[in-house]
């Protein structure tokens, strides 16, 4: 197996005992896992796998890890945005550049009126699998399995598109490759300069409040930019930005496949991205989820919904960050609305682990159904349940890390209200979510705005 992140020679070789560790998952009954019916297939597609390059790197995963120890101490914000589901089909240029310049652009809002700096990481490149709550969809009659993402096996309701499908798995890492390169020469090369913090807005639609709002910040930064250059200011650190790749690390066997031996430690890293979350379903303290991230080096997440205790969060909290670094553990609550204010406040009074970084996920615990049929949430529950975690935090003394999202740049139609105002009518206008319901453009900035206040109050 091609463990090794770098082939030199001298390089620290990994211990037998952490080798063996990476392989205990497999003893603890994997939730969620694909079912694939031809084991020699799967083999040959984990093969390939574990002969391709690193997506990231070690290093840039400790980078990481520093910066969300500095959201844990107040000192910086996380912003995590993207899709519930990535597809292949979507992974198209476009589609990523206004992806990622919205969260460049909520940045830009949040770094601007909260002064904080903004650690900004996306549900991308290589968020493409999902935990279902049935095992089984059935449409007029007709009973498929569910679609479990682009890497298990394709939307479509046929019976071949359903099949759980290794050959998926070398697709999903290449649409990640081609999506983490786009974003690497985004962020580096110049089109994440602050200087064109107007141009973000290009493309986007122009006569709505939010568009016209954040036109007059840009104006703001603009001048304040001029007035430092005139002043002789440095501005290399405004040309790049560092932008990470985050995603849910729910499928086991290619989470495995793409985890290498750093050289300089000889620890195992996921180099499936840079960030890797355990998701509400699969955060079983003696499950299989939680037992592999503890053995990777990255800084992991884990989602915490409204029944979690706080014995639950603090044998997490031994198991995934037994040495209590800042920044190696994120607590990512989504308790809902109605809840957050009754729950939250409990539970980070109980759990005193200050190198903790909490982070609000506001969309997961706000799903709704419309009457006229779509998943869906309310722009307004989102936004509570936002000034729901601010306000626990400020009860609690603790500090508020960030927030993770469901966005996407284009100008969808999936979430209800914000300033468009959508109603469950123009839910049918441009519904596209192969999963959960998503913000556009104009509720991302809309949210930043808000936020913004939040942070300065
Ligand atoms: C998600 O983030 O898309 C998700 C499934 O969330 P959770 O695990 O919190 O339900
Ligand atoms: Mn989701």
């Amino acid at each position: 197996m091609n463990d090794n992140m770098f082939t030199a020679a001298g390089t620290v070789k990994a211990s037998q005992e952490t080798l063996d560790g990476l392989e205990r998952w497999r003893e603890l009954n994997p939730l969620q896992q694909p079912t694939y019916l031809d084991a020699a297939e799967l083999e040959e597609a984990l093969a390939e796998l574990r002969q391709q390059p690193p997506l990231i790197f070690a290093g840039e995963a400790d980078v990481l890890t520093q910066h969300i120890a500095k959201a844990s101490r107040g000192e910086a914000f996380i912003l995590a945005g993207g899709d519930c589901a990535e597809t292949f089909a979507d992974a198209t240029a476009d589609q990523i550049s206004r992806r990622v310049q919205t969260i460049l652009q909520m940045a830009a809002i949040l770094t601007y009126g909260g002064s904080v700096p903004v650690v900004k990481m996306g549900r991308m490149a290589g968020q493409f699998a999902k935990p279902r709550s049935a095992e089984t969809e059935t449409r007029d009659g007709v009973t498929l399995p569910s679609y479990r993402g682009d890497i298990v096996n394709s939307h479509e309701f046929t019976e071949e598109a359903r099949r759980h499908d290794p050959r998926r798995l070398q697709e999903a890492y290449n649409t990640s490759a081609s999506t983490l390169n786009l974003i690497r020469a985004f962020t580096t090369g110049g089109f994440a300069d602050l200087r064109f913090v107007h141009q973000w807005n290009r493309g986007f639609l122009s006569a709505n409040e939010n568009y016209m709002r954040y036109e007059r910040t840009a104006a703001e930064i603009d001048r304040a930019l001029k007035f430092m250059e005139a002043c002789g200011a440095d501005f290399q650190n405004l040309r790049s930005v560092e932008f990470f790749a985050a995603h849910e690390a729910l499928l086991l066997e290619y989470e495995r496949a793409l985890t290498r031996i750093d050289s300089r430690t000889g620890e195992p890293y996921g180099t499936s991205g840079h960030f890797l979350w355990i998701g509400e379903r699969t955060r079983d303290i003696d499950g299989a989820h939680v037992d592999f991230l503890s053995r990777v080096k990255n800084p992991v997440g884990v989602k915490l919904g409204p029944t979690a205790t706080t014995d639950d969060a603090l044998r997490l909290a031994e198991k995934l960050d037994p040495h209590g670094t800042p920044g190696r553990l994120t607590f990512i609550t989504r308790m809902g609305a109605e809840t957050v204010r009754e729950r939250l406040p409990k539970l980070l009074a109980s759990v005193d682990l200050p190198h903790v970084t909490w982070v609000c996920d506001p969309m997961h615990g706000n799903t709704i159904t419309s009457s006229n049929g779509f998943k869906t949430r309310r722009f307004e529950d989102v936004m509570s349940e936002v000034s729901g975690f601010f306000d626990a935090h400020a009860e609690a003394g603790t500090i508020p890390g960030g927030l993770h999202m469901e966005l996407t740049g284009d100008d969808v139609t999936e979430v209800m209200g914000g300033g468009a105002e959508i109603d469950e009518e123009g839910l049918r206008r441009r519904y596209e979510t192969r999963v959960d319901p998503r913000l556009n453009h104009d509720q991302s900035l809309e949210m930043a705005f808000q936020v913004a206040e939040y942070l300065t109050s």
